[in-house]
C-alpha cells in the first residue's frame, strides 16, 4: 500500500541509528541440541516484521513472512479484491459465504465489540477511510460527513450464522485493529506443526508481538514498550513474556497529524466519530491470543482506564496504561513483569 516504502525506510533508519531492535533477543550459543538462531527483518501486513527463530531445522523465517502476507491478501485486506473482507464489503446487504477461519475471527471480534459496548467496532470502515489518518488524504472531515458515515457503522449491523455473514447495506468492515494480532496467531499455529522449532519471537512493527516456546538458555522473553512521546528514543520499559503469550500496544503516536495543537490520531471513537482524546497515550495488553491482545488494546484505549479494567478482567488479560501526565499504571498481574526504564515516568497504583 502507499505508505509501505516510506514507513519501512523510516523504521529501518531509526533502528539502525539507535542500534536497536524492538525486542531484546539474548544471543546464546547453540545448546547441546544444536539449536540455531535465525534472525530476519522483513515487510508484511503494512509493517516491518522482525523475526528471531530458534530451531534445529531450516531457517523458515521467510516462509513465516509469506504466511503473514497470505493472511493479509486472502483474508483481511479491504483494498485487495481477492480478500474475503473486500468481498464481504462489496456485497453488503446480501448473504455471503466466508471461510471457517474468517467466521471464527469475526465471531470473536464481534464479541469484543459487544463486551466493550462498541468502543471496539470492526464496522467503522467508512469512518476510517474518511479520516484516512496516516494516508495521502488525511484531513479533518466536516461534521456532516462524519455523521453521514456513522449511519452505516455499528457492530449490530453484522450477523453471523456459521459461515454465512450478512451485513446491512453500506456497512464496511475494517479489521485493522486486530489484523496484526491475527497474523501472530496464524504464525503461532503454523509453528505448532514444525517440530524443529523450539522458540520464536515475532514482532510486527513494535505493536504486535508473539512469544512462542522457549529460548535455548531458558531465559525470559523480553519485549520493549515504546515511549509514546519519544517514539524514536529510548524505550519506556520492558515486559517479560512467557512462550504462548502475545502483546499488543495501541497508541496515539502510531499514525497521526497535528493541527492547532491537537493530535488527530488513528484510534477513533465509534460513538463520536473523532479520534479518542481521554488522557491516555498508550495501552499495552498481554494475553494468550494475538487477536484478543490486539482487539483489546484498541478497545481499552477507546474505553479509558476505568472501563478498560473491567474488560481486561473478563478476558483474563494484563495491561500497562500510559497517560499524558507521564504516569504508568499496571494491572496486578503486570507488576512483576514490567520494568520501567525511564525516570521521566512514574509507576502509580491503580485506584
Ligand atoms: P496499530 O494497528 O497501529 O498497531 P491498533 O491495533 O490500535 O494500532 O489499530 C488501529 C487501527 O484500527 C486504525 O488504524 C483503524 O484501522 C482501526 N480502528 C481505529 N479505531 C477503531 C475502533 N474504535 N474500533 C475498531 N477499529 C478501529
Ligand atoms: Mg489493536
Amino acid at each position: 500500500m502507499r505508505s509501505h516504502a516510506l514507513k519501512k525506510k523510516a523504521f529501518l533508519a531509526t533502528a539502525a541509528a539507535a542500534g536497536i531492535t524492538m525486542v531484546f533477543p539474548v544471543l546464546c550459543a547453540a545448546s547441546e541440541n544444536d539449536i540455531q538462531t535465525y534472525t530476519n527483518t522483513d515487510f508484511a501486513m503494512d509493517t516491518v516484521v522482525s523475526e528471531t527463530l530458534y530451531t534445529t531445522g531450516d531457517d523458515i523465517n521467510s516462509k513465516l513472512t509469506s504466511v503473514l502476507t497470505d493472511v493479509e491478501t486472502n483474508l483481511l485486506s479491504w483494498t485487495n479484491e481477492s480478500s474475503q473482507i473486500y468481498k464481504v464489503n462489496a456485497d453488503s446487504g446480501k448473504d455471503k459465504e466466508i471461510s471457517d477461519e474468517l467466521s471464527g475471527y469475526l465471531e470473536r471480534l464481534l464479541k469484543i465489540a459487544k463486551d466493550s459496548d462498541g468502543a471496539f467496532d470492526p464496522t467503522i470502515g467508512k469512518l476510517i477511510r474518511l479520516w484516512d489518518i496516516g494516508g495521502e488524504n488525511q484531513k479533518i472531515p466536516e461534521e456532516a460527513e462524519i455523521k453521514n458515515v456513522l449511519k452505516d457503522s455499528g457492530y449490530q449491523k453484522v450477523s453471523l450464522d456459521g459461515t454465512t455473514i450478512r451485513m446491512d447495506e453500506g456497512c464496511s468492515l475494517d479489521l485493522g485493529a486486530a489484523g496484526k494480532g491475527i497474523g501472530c496467531d496464524v504464525v503461532s499455529d503454523f509453528l505448532k506443526t514444525q517440530e524443529d522449532v523450539s522458540g520464536m519471537i515475532l514482532n510486527l512493527g513494535g505493536s504486535s508481538v508473539m512469544a512462542y516456546g522457549e529460548k535455548p538458555d531458558g531465559s525470559d522473553w523480553k519485549v520493549a514498550v515504546t515511549d509514546p512521546r519519544d517514539v524514536e528514543g529510548d524505550y519506556l520499559g520492558a515486559i517479560t513474556l512467557e512462550g504462548g503469550e502475545f502483546l499488543s500496544t495501541s497508541g496515539d503516536y502510531e499514525k497521526y497529524f497535528m493541527e492547532d495543537g491537537k493530535r488527530y490520531h488513528h484510534i477513533l471513537d465509534p460513538k463520536t466519530g473523532y479520534p479518542v482524546w481521554n488522557g491516555l497515550d498508550s495501552v499495552t495488553v498481554v494475553c494468550d491470543s494475538g487477536l484478543l491482545a490486539d482487539g483489546l488494546s484498541t478497545a481499552c484505549f477507546v474505553l479509558g482506564m476505568d472501563d478498560a479494567l473491567e474488560l481486561l478482567e473478563k478476558y483474563n488479560a494484563e495491561a500497562v496504561f500510559v497517560d499524558e501526565d507521564k504516569n504508568v499504571y499496571l494491572t496486578s498481574g503486570m507488576k512483576d513483569r514490567f520494568e520501567l526504564m525511564k525516570n521521566t515516568y512514574t509507576v502509580k497504583e491503580l485506584q
